[in-house]
């Protein structure tokens, strides 16, 4: 790659879905623009498979070259990423505690309990604590094993240890694994094929993970090698068939080429973890996703100036409140998959 340039060497071409081996598709978007980096003039076309509806980058960078897609990326170093130290973010964090301590451990003093209440009545908002606490649960002993793979700046191993977990981090970041283990969390630089034979554990979450592999049927089966039996798969990733996907369209935030390279609907993903060997596989609802993914869609309209910027900020809060209202009423349009599975 050179000056924000992708090389005919960088980049290969798909023949087949990569999931399902299917050769026909249909082309979504034909020019994507990635938006970290608005000087490029690369463009990338999304397919979607006929057979099973998953939408596919091709021509996508190659594994050799995809480090070259991560270069402005922001989400793993302490400085612009998630963890912000600020009192709101403590008092965020404090909430999250609370849900855990009344929903999953059982075992609260009265005003958590107040509190609790008085965070489920604003259900959105309880919908959007409960999918960042990533529906954690509790197990009936204290020594419970939980593997965030792709943990980021560690932020959730920090907050699980907290709450009596013994966790460990998988990241191929090496600056972000190098933050998490400055928080002391136990974290190793690689994917899950970095971990021994009999590492087990009881919880495994994949924050949106899955739409970055370029094997996720690998993924998943080692992630159920690796759970005990009973022991529980989180997963979340954008979803294809959102109501957001259907009014910011190119713009939406979830398409974020070339680095999503495969992007799944529930129907398929659900299928994925059920041939792999995983029961009871549940959709959750992540409350506020639809606001959260309506403000980065709007971000990226408002960056191209084709765009009469008076209308833009006319419909900009009735589009995202739209989005938010559908994504918490029907599953199949929410702006995330969201979904828990057993072993
Ligand atoms: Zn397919």
């Amino acid at each position: 790659m050179i000056e924000d340039q992708w090389l005919k060497n960088d980049i290969e071409e798909l023949s087949a879905c990569p999931l399902c081996q299917c050769r026909k598709s249909s082309v979504l978007f034909n020019s994507l623009v990635d938006m970290m980096m608005p000087k490029s003039s690369d463009r990338w076309i999304l397919k979607k498979c006929t057979e099973c509806n998953v939408a596919y980058l091709s021509p996508r960078p190659n594994k050799k070259n995809i480090n070259k897609a991560y270069i402005n990326y922001y989400t793993h170093g302490d400085e612009n990423g998630m963890i912000k130290k600020g009192k709101s973010s403590i008092f965020i964090n404090y909430i999250k505690k609370v849900i855990c301590k009344v929903k999953y451990k059982r075992d609260f003093s009265f005003k958590e309990f107040i509190i609790y209440l008085l965070v489920f009545s604003i259900y959105p908002v309880y919908l959007f604590l409960d999918a960042k606490i990533r529906h954690i649960g509790t197990f009936k002993d204290n020594k419970n094993r939980l593997l965030d793979i792709g943990c980021g700046n560690g932020g959730f191993l920090v907050f699980a240890n907290d709450l009596g977990w013994d966790v460990m981090g998988l990241d191929v970041d090496e600056s972000a694994v190098n933050s998490a283990l400055s928080k002391g969390v136990n974290v190793q630089l690689g994917g899950i094929e970095s971990l021994n034979k009999e590492d087990m554990f009881d919880m495994i979450t994949l924050n949106h993970v899955i739409e970055h592999v370029y094997n996720p049927v690998e993924l998943i089966q080692e992630c159920y090698k690796h759970l005990n039996p009973g022991g529980k798969l989180w997963l979340e990733t954008p979803n294809i068939n959102s109501i957001g996907l259907d009014i910011y369209k190119e713009y939406w935030r979830g398409l974020e080429p070339p680095r999503h390279l495969i992007l799944y609907n529930a129907c398929t993903l659900s299928k994925l973890l059920s041939d792999a060997g995983f029961l009871n596989i549940n959709q959750k609802t992540h409350g506020l996703s639809g606001v959260y993914m309506g403000l980065q869609s709007e971000k990226n309209i408002a960056g191209f100036k084709s765009y009469s910027l008076f209308f833009n900020k006319l419909f900009k809060w009735p589009r995202i409140l739209f989005v938010e209202i559908v994504q918490l009423l029907f599953k199949r349009k929410s702006e995330f998959i969201t979904l828990i599975a057993y072993k």
